[in-house]
């Protein structure tokens, strides 16, 4: 990297406004950015308790630390001032609000201002730095998602429950986009979800491999300063993939817009031994970066279904992940506050097993899901939700420790939407905001939608006895704990049924089975 970068003589007495962008606000197209006033200094600091409130993977840091030094460069470069912090700066006091306070004086700000970051306390530490330097602040709102926190608001305002069906055919609606008219969706349905849940049969070698670009200097740079400054952070530090600029992203996006996205919404939610891309993106640490734009990737789906290239099934359970999770998510982040953040609707206070950390488990669809973890920061989404977040939340992890782990070991995670991802999606801990019932399930899912089970010493159909399958026993486990809240919920009628013929004995045999588990398991703490 260009050393002036950090030298610059910022000419104090003409320089006022200090515009602070975050690890996670890499947005070229910003116009908030191109149009600063000429009086501006970007600001952007590289902070240690970003990779260690909650622990970061090795990887997670190596991304964010590069794609910003990368930015930075080509700031300076297009002649934009520029005050950078590097993580192994002397001066460095390795707090966002801390840093920010102290660069701001050193160039004389006499002005803040940043867009909307990505969690409530980045927003918070700019904030009070404004205050503590007694100069105002000004927040700009982030043009690179489709809706805003004010627009989700009055979506939401007076519903009685928040589903994201609704929200994304509004979306649709609002921006034309998968519309044949105002009121007709495109293939004539709002969704196809009934075709996206097949397992993969088929061999492993005709799954498609992801490209997968060599490392450029930057990356190279950053690895030396994180041997210096943080040489224990968790995860493998070699096999990284992930793109630290647009192009880089883009070249991604047409991989996966030509090589995976036909099958896509076939394979959305299968699961195979050691394959943890499958026909998924890949995209989300670019987007949440901000090296793509939303629109330009649904934009290149549509191309792809317009040419012919690609199924509705698949174009379709593709958009709605960027045009509808990931904006709905972000709604509710911004609309619950800083407290959801703690919310533990089901009080559960278990501890995270060792096994997070090293994957070194007998349950084979666990291992699967946290080897790639360790491996790439990465994992898929049913992964994610169907076989760590389902575990997670029958065996009454608490939800905290779980977000934490989430936010820290993957490269995409940033509070806006793991949060809501994990409190709110995989661990019903907000009492059913994101979802009117918690995603569980037995091991007989994961058999139907994985591989995995032929090769675990565990049997998925089995509740009590040495080959009792932990996902099984843990989800009836997880029901007789929550019985009385979970029966009065009409979409659990099915639940409801089954425990009604389970007698004494057999409820005392899971309750068993899930107390011996518990300890040969390493889960600890108690749950409710
Ligand atoms: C427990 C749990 C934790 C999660 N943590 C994160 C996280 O920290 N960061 C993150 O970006 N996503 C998170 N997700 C959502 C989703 O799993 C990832 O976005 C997705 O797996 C990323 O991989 P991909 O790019 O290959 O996605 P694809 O399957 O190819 O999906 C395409 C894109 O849609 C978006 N998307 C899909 N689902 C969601 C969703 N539920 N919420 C928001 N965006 C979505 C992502 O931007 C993703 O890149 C989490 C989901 C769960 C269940
Ligand atoms: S048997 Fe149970 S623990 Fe083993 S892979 Fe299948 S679901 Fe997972």
């Amino acid at each position: 990297m260009d050393h002036s970068l950090r030298t610059l003589d910022h000419g104090r007495s003409t320089l006022s406004l200090v515009h602070v962008v975050f690890g996670d606000q890499l947005n070229r197209q910003c116009s908030v950015i191109s149009e600063l006033p000429k009086n501006t200094v970007v600001l952007m600091v590289e902070v240690s308790s970003a990779s260690t409130k909650p622990v970061s993977h090795y990887q997670r840091t190596l991304l964010f630390l590069s794609a910003m030094r990368a930015f930075a460069q080509e700031l300076t470069e297009h002649g934009q001032r520029v005050h950078y912090v590097r993580i192994t700066d002397a001066e460095n006091t390795h707090t966002f609000q801390d840093e920010i306070v102290r660069c701001s004086r050193l160039i004389g700000a006499t002005s803040l201002s940043c867009v909307r970051p990505g969690s409530h306390q980045a927003l918070t530490s700019v904030q009070d730095a404004a205050s503590a330097l007694q100069i105002p602040f000004q927040l700009h709102e982030d043009s690179h998602f489709f809706d805003t926190p004010q627009g989700f608001n009055q979506w939401a305002d007076g519903r009685k429950e928040l589903r994201l069906e609704y929200y994304y055919r509004e979306l649709r609606k609002k921006t034309g986009i998968l519309m044949d008219s105002p009121k007709e969706p495109s293939g004539g349905a709002w969704n196809f979800d009934s075709e996206n849940r097949k397992p993969w049969r088929g061999s492993t070698s005709d799954l498609p491999v992801p490209v997968s670009l060599p490392e450029d200097q930057i990356v190279a740079e950053v690895r030396k300063d994180l041997a210096v400054a943080m040489p224990d952070l968790p995860g493998k530090q070699h096999g990284f993939r992930w793109p630290i600029t647009p192009a880089a992203a883009n070249h991604h996006l047409h991989d996966f817009i030509e090589n995976r996205l036909p099958r896509f919404g076939d394979y959305q939610d299968a699961i195979v031994a050691g394959q943890p891309f499958m026909h998924h993106g890949l995209l989300s640490s670019s987007l949440n970066l901000k090296l793509l734009n939303p629109r330009d990737v649904v934009a290149a789906a549509l191309d792809a279904y317009n040419k012919g290239a690609a199924p509705i099934n698949s174009v379709e359970g593709f958009i709605r992940q960027i045009l509808g999770w990931r904006e709905f998510i972000r709604g509710v982040y911004w609309r619950e506050g800083p407290l959801y953040q703690d919310r533990n609707a089901l009080h559960h206070t278990g501890s995270l097993p060792e096994w997070f950390w090293t994957a070194d488990t007998d349950m084979k669809c666990q291992s699967d899901a946290i080897d790639p973890v360790l491996e790439y920061g990465y994992s898929h989404h049913i992964q994610r939700l169907m076989i760590t977040g389902n575990f997670a939340l029958t065996s009454g992890m608490n939800p905290k420790a779980v977000s934490d782990w989430f936010l820290g070991m993957f490269v995409d995670g940033v509070e806006w939407v793991t949060e809501p991802n994990v409190i709110g999606m995989a661990l019903h801990a907000d009492g059913g905001i994101v979802g009117s019932k918690p995603y569980a399930s037995t091991g007989r899912y994961v058999k139907k939608m994985s591989d995995c089970c032929k090769t675990c010493r565990y049997k998925p159909e089995v509740k009590s006895g040495p080959e009792a399958c932990p996902m099984s026993v843990m989800y009836w486990d997880f029901f007789m704990r929550h019985e009385e809240r979970f029966t009065r919920n009409a979409r659990m009628f099915h639940i409801k049924r089954n425990l009604e013929r389970f007698d004494d004995q057999e409820r005392s045999q899971i309750k068993y089975a899930a107390t011996e588990l518990r300890k040969s398991l390493g889960l600890a703490g108690e749950t409710p």
